[in-house]
């Protein structure tokens, strides 16, 4: 670049003083953003890139829950620290159309990914006719962007589900799983389980758990016989199993890293919730049943970035990249506070390196929300709640009481109908502000990226 001249700079100065003004006025939590940041969120125009970032079932009560954990009352997560925040309702729809107040992370998933809403349980396709809709991911591939998903979750669950297969039931998810998908299997002329068109979509890259189902046969078609494995392999992929793979993977060909048999093995680990309470815990930040050689999610979507980016390095098209904290949800289900905030704390790691890609890249709109809000809550400690609770010692040494009860003891704790958080930065970000739907993020995305 040649050197700036006298008059540049001081232009240049002279906004930034500008915006850094108007930014300490407007938004505390935006006040340590660069002013450019806070200029391109507000201003729109073209995405070059979007990362997409979803914690599962990451309402504000979990938000809430591992930042006095972790950073403390007073303190901010990365995920506080967009210039932009806004929240969004979540409910899915009968087959008639009709609302259904809570949502599940399929219909919630197919409503971003479509811009359709469509009842619990689906894969973007819509509600009464179950018809296939166009996803983001498949719009983004025809007009030249790279694309990718990494998830702690099987891939084949609902949240990577939705950008690229179309499925009647989210639990089709492998060739020997689509009992309750007659209409989408291969023999009846439909494209197969979610595993198999997650890989015929030649996604570039593809980074989770869900090893199993990517294990199993397929049972017509082309690839009768195969695993989708070797359907995936003879399709152009490579495929990786754990970090050290990860970290040789060359860009040049699309990329399946199944890091997991099932999900990808959760951070931290402490006592579950329990009927009258835990005695004071301290979360451990680790986990004897996760395996040293499991990449991080920090660690997956760093790589996939890499990738991404090197596949487009002559194309002025960027690529659409989500990420998806899979486990905080999955924690949520079993009441397990400490797995819940580590999972929550690993997704935030995710979202700094998104902010810091964004930061050297500021064509690139990074979104941080969830698919819907969760059982978690924290009550006072003289509370005594009827359901499962546990007494948490904090990071700043603070006594939390965090209360699951939105389902009788024993049973899988459930999702909840609140509108959750949605922040951004970068081109199109204010689309965010005020209260939107699910579906509008589609319409961002598509807007940023220029899709339609
Ligand atoms: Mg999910
Ligand atoms: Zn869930």
């Amino acid at each position: 670049m040649p050197k700036p001249t006298r008059r540049q700079l001081a232009v240049a100065t002279a906004l930034v003083l500008a915006t850094a003004a108007a930014v300490t006025v407007t938004s505390t939590a935006g006040a340590s953003d660069s002013a450019q940041q806070a200029r391109a969120a507000i201003k729109g125009g073209k995405a070059k890139n979007v990362i997409l970032l979803i914690g599962d079932g990451m309402g504000d009560s979990e938000i809430t829950l591992a930042r006095d954990y972790t950073v403390g009352a007073d303190g901010r997560l990365n995920m506080d620290r967009f210039p932009l925040t806004g929240s969004y309702t979540t409910y899915a729809v009968h087959e008639d159309g009709t609302p259904d107040y809570v949502t599940d992370s399929a219909a919630s998933g197919s409503g971003w990914a479509t811009g359709v809403k469509t009842v619990n349980g689906r894969i973007s396709k819509t509600p009464g006719t179950d018809k296939a809709v166009p996803t983001l991911l498949e719009l983004a591939q025809k007009k030249g962007y790279a694309t990718g998903s990494v998830t702690t979750a099987e891939l084949t669950d609902a949240t990577p589900a939705v950008l690229a297969s179309h499925a009647t039931d989210r639990s089709c998810q492998g060739p020997a799983d689509m009992a309750k998908c007659p209409t989408d299997t291969l023999a009846a002329g439909g494209p197969g389980s979610i595993a198999e068109q997650s890989v015929n979509h030649k996604v570039d890259v593809l980074f989770g758990g869900g090893k199993k189902r990517f294990d199993q046969k397929v049972t017509d078609g082309t690839y009768q016989g195969l695993t989708v494995t070797e359907q995936a392999q003879k399709l152009g992929y490579q495929v990786v199993t754990d970090n050290a793979g990860l970290r040789g993977l060359k860009p040049g060909r699309p990329v399946l890293g199944l890091f997991a048999p099932g999900n990808v093995p959760v951070e931290w680990t402490g006592k579950p919730a329990a009927v009258g309470g835990t005695d004071p815990q301290r979360c451990t930040t680790s986990n004897p049943n996760r395996p040293a050689t499991t990449p991080s999610l920090v660690d997956s979507a760093a790589k996939a970035i890499q990738l991404l980016e090197a596949k487009q390095k002559h194309s002025r098209q960027g690529f659409f990249l989500q990420i998806e904290g899979a486990s905080i949800d999955k924690q949520d289900h079993a009441a397990d506070p400490c797995g819940q905030i580590g999972e929550t704390a690993a997704f935030d790691r995710a979202v700094k390196l998104a902010r810091d890609y964004a930061a050297k890249h500021p064509d690139t709109l990074v979104i941080t929300t969830a698919d819907h809000g969760h059982t978690s809550q924290i009550v006072p400690l003289e509370a005594t709640p009827p359901g499962l609770s546990s007494t948490l010692v904090t990071d700043e040494g603070q006594r939390l009481k965090v209360n699951y009860s939105t389902n009788t003891p024993g049973l899988s704790q459930e999702h909840t109908g609140v509108q959750v958080r949605i922040a951004a930065q970068g081109p199109k970000a204010y689309r965010v502000l005020g209260v939107t739907d699910q579906t509008d993020l589609f319409t961002t995305i598509s807007e940023a990226l220029r899709l339609r």
